[in-house]
């Protein structure tokens, strides 16, 4: 294999095992969320925050069943199409992205993760993603 053309695929393909969906400080939403979450389940956007949120330093995040994941896993995501920013980004994240020791900590928990990637390719492409991601 070369990386002169690492392909974000060759870094990552999701699993679907849900590890992601379970603890790890939680989901952030965004207004726009709520509102697609709340057409997709047919819920009154109203009372989101309130039925399927929890807050976490003021802002309010996806709940937690008591199994310690998502209230919207199970067995897979219920709400995929719709379902925030942060869980469809995943693991391309800045804050995961920005330090190779996070990422090296989100992959040993990942098994969609690519772990056989050499350190230096590995974080040019993390950068060009950044890069691309801040361009938008
Ligand atoms: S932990 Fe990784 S492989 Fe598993 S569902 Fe989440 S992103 Fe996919
Ligand atoms: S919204 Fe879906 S992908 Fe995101 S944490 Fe919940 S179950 Fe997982």
């Amino acid at each position: 294999m070369t990386y002169d053309t690492l392909e974000l695929s060759e870094v990552f393909q999701c699993k679907k095992c849900g590890n992601c969906c379970k603890g790890y400080g939680g989901t952030f939403i965004a207004a726009e969320d709520i509102t697609a979450i709340s057409n997709y389940i047919k819920a009154d956007p109203r009372n989101f925050v309130t039925d399927y949120c929890q807050m976490s330093g003021g802002k309010p995040i996806l709940r937690q069943g008591g199994n310690g994941y998502c209230l919207f896993w199970n067995g897979l995501c219920l709400i995929h199409p719709v379902k925030p920013r942060m869980c469809r980004e995943w693991p391309f994240i800045k804050a995961v992205m920005v330090d190779i020791d996070n990422w090296s900590e989100m992959a040993s928990v990942c098994p969609g993760i690519n772990n056989d990637i050499p350190i230096s390719p590995l974080k040019e492409c993390l950068g060009k993603v950044m890069s691309k991601q801040s361009d938008r």
